[in-house]
């Protein structure tokens, strides 16, 4: 294996292939067996049912991320009754990789060549040199495969916190409750599973997602609504059953037991979102719904208290409608003026025209760092440096770039940061509003009520500092619960990993979807993540939506509470799949034969 890069700066796949069919051909058979089917089906599956976890070296299965041992019976999963018993159908002895594909091989270089470029450059996030990044450098793919393979057979299961459970992962303790490893995350931490950011194994990390299994029209569900909203890992979905039948209480308020596991549990998922977003302070993270209203609360609260008629508020041409209606709310009561930062014919932010908007009257710059729609990476520190210099407060709406890349609001120096936990693996329900600390307790609340006072009277209240300034009432606890462990899991995985492999996956989609005859790709910035907006010659979206469903194969059609930016490029509607790190080549592959079958 030595030329591994070709010309397109894709690797060599037919090598790829080959070398992960060795590899599986060479794996112990008797162990592989019992996973194994005889008979190696047509219909595509894109899950090996590694119930135990992959076989190690010593022949014993090793399972990465929290594996549960999966029993043969199907009960609870909706699976219809075609599905009953079809079980595994990947035939390790002969196994197919997604790698194979003629259309990929014979690439008509005529169609639009631009393929994504890594998603931290130009970011500013790079949590690691570029340098290393294979497909950007002349560095071997196929190495890094098997290396990582490797490593999948050589690594230790090294014994591991488990995730998600607060008092047991060492948080704070609040009130009188000492750190006492409760019976479940003792079970889970003796188990095989935990290992410190193991090497990336998407069929391993699949597993952890019983979604995945279900079958949808009689196929195998290929989920690629991720911008939508992300599916659950166990881990998730066990930490909020822990929470009800163990921890489940008001917060902060009675002295007993159970409040005080239950504020534990909300207060360690506070401290875990302050780290993922490497937060100055814990103070700085208020709990919200999700992304929307933590920007509503930003316009009624600092919006209301700081603008005024004849200032601007600038937005992009990217904007979800989540960022453009509070503000538009706002304006039509303040007389405020919105700018809007246009993009260029690949959907990239045009930041000439952006610097010539800004001016004094700027008092707000709003924008994503991702766009649900169309994918593309906006240069976000650049933004708010910019913003900034021009003395407006800036927020940056991380809906769509939580999931797939680091974020460091201390690095971005945005004022605000918001993002949504249902689109990060966790429940809906329940979302983040970062603020800087001093901004955050120089603004007044929203939202009146208990938790967020110090004293009331009939004539005065005086509020608490954030969060509890913005947490009025009852927040949604468990999901916030539930949220810390997902932002384990993913730390866990590790983002730099899961960013890494959803860029491979997001080039070899683009390649893939661009054999499509007829197939016009919206949104083709150098810096996209996740994201592949598409309309097909001769179809409706909605007729492109059905047929794939029919498939089993998930995807969003429509506007993408977007419309502003689709009308820019003359559309009302896209076909838009969405990558997470649990999607695979091989589902790529039968999206684009889908495609490739509709247009015959
Ligand atoms: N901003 C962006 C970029 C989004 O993609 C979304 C959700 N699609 C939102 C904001 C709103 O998120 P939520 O509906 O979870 O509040």
């Amino acid at each position: 294996m030595s030329t591994n890069i070709n010309e397109d700066n894709l690797p060599n796949l037919l090598e790829l292939e080959k070398l992960a069919n060795q590899f599986f051909k060479s794996a112990p058979g008797e162990d592989i067996d019992q996973f194994a089917q005889t008979e190696p089906l047509k219909e595509f599956n894109p899950v090996a049912d590694y119930a135990g976890g992959i076989p190690g070296a010593d022949g014993l299965p090793i399972a990465l991320f929290g594996t549960h041992p999966q029993p043969p019976s199907l009960s609870g999963v909706g699976a219809s009754p075609s599905a009953i018993n079809q079980g595994n159908v990947i035939n390790l002895k002969e196994p197919q990789t997604s790698f194979e594909d003629p259309a990929l091989q014979s690439s008509n270089s005529s169609n639009n060549n631009k393929l994504p470029a890594s998603p931290f450059s130009g970011s500013g996030l790079s949590p690691y040199n570029l340098n290393e990044i294979p497909y950007l450098q002349d560095r071997s793919f196929e190495k890094e495969l098997q290396d990582t393979l490797n490593k999948i057979n050589a690594a230790p299961a090294i014994p591991q916190l488990p995730f998600g459970v607060g008092q047991y992962a060492g948080d704070p303790s609040y009130y009188f409750l000492k750190p006492v490893p409760s019976q479940f995350s003792a079970a889970r931490s003796t188990g095989a599973s935990g290992i410190i950011n193991p090497p990336f194994d998407v069929n391993i990390i699949r597993q952890d997602f019983p979604i995945l299994k279900e079958r949808v029209n009689g196929k195998q569900l290929i989920w690629l609504d991720n911008a939508a909203t992300t599916q659950k890992p166990r881990q998730v979905i066990d930490r909020i059953s822990y929470f009800y039948e163990h921890e489940n209480s008001n917060i902060h308020r009675a002295a007993h037991e159970l409040a005080a596991r239950a504020t534990d549990a909300y207060e360690g998922a506070r401290k875990k979102v302050q780290n993922f977003l490497n937060a100055a302070s814990v103070k700085e993270i208020v709990f919200v719904r999700g992304a929307t209203e933590a920007i509503n609360l930003v316009a009624k609260s600092w919006g209301e208290q700081n603008l005024q008629a004849g200032d601007e508020i600038i937005v992009s041409h990217l904007e979800h409608h989540a960022n453009i209606v509070p503000w538009q709310q706002l304006a039509a009561k303040k007389n405020l003026k919105i700018r809007v930062i246009p993009v260029d014919d690949d959907g990239q932010l045009i930041i000439e025209e952006y610097t010539k908007l800004l001016n004094h009257k700027t008092k707000l710059v709003s924008f994503t760092q991702v766009s649900n729609a169309l994918g593309t990476v906006t240069p976000a520190e650049q933004i708010v440096r910019l913003g900034h210099l021009a003395g407006a407060k800036v927020l940056v709406d991380g809906a769509q770039s939580v999931s797939h890349m680091p974020v460091d609001v201390q690095a971005l120096n945005a004022d605000w940061f918001v993002f949504s936990g249902h689109k990060v693996f966790a429940p809906t329900g329940i979302g983040v509003l970062y603020g800087k600390e001093d901004l955050l307790n120089e603004t007044q609340p929203w939202q009146g009520g208990g938790n967020m006072i110090v004293d009331v009277t009939f004539e005065h209240t005086q509020y608490h500092d954030a969060p509890s300034r913005f947490e009025a009432g009852t927040g949604n606890i468990a999901d916030a619960v539930g949220l810390g462990a997902a932002i384990d899991y993913v730390t866990q995985i590790g983002m730099p990993n899961i960013a890494l492999y959803e860029h491979y996956l997001l080039i070899y989609a683009t390649q893939l979807l661009k054999e499509v005859p007829g197939l016009r790709l919206i949104g083709t910035a150098a810096n996209k993540a996740s994201v592949l907006s598409f309309v097909l010659e001769g179809y409706k979206t909605e007729e492109v939506g059905h047929e794939l469903n029919k498939q089993g194969i998930a995807v969003r059609s429509g506007h993408h509470c977007a419309q502003p930016i689709l009308r820019r490029f003359g559309l009302e509607s896209t076909v838009r799949p969405s990558l997470a790190f649990y999607n695979t080549c091989a589902e790529i592959d039968l999206l684009a034969e889908t495609l490739h079958r509709l247009k015959k």
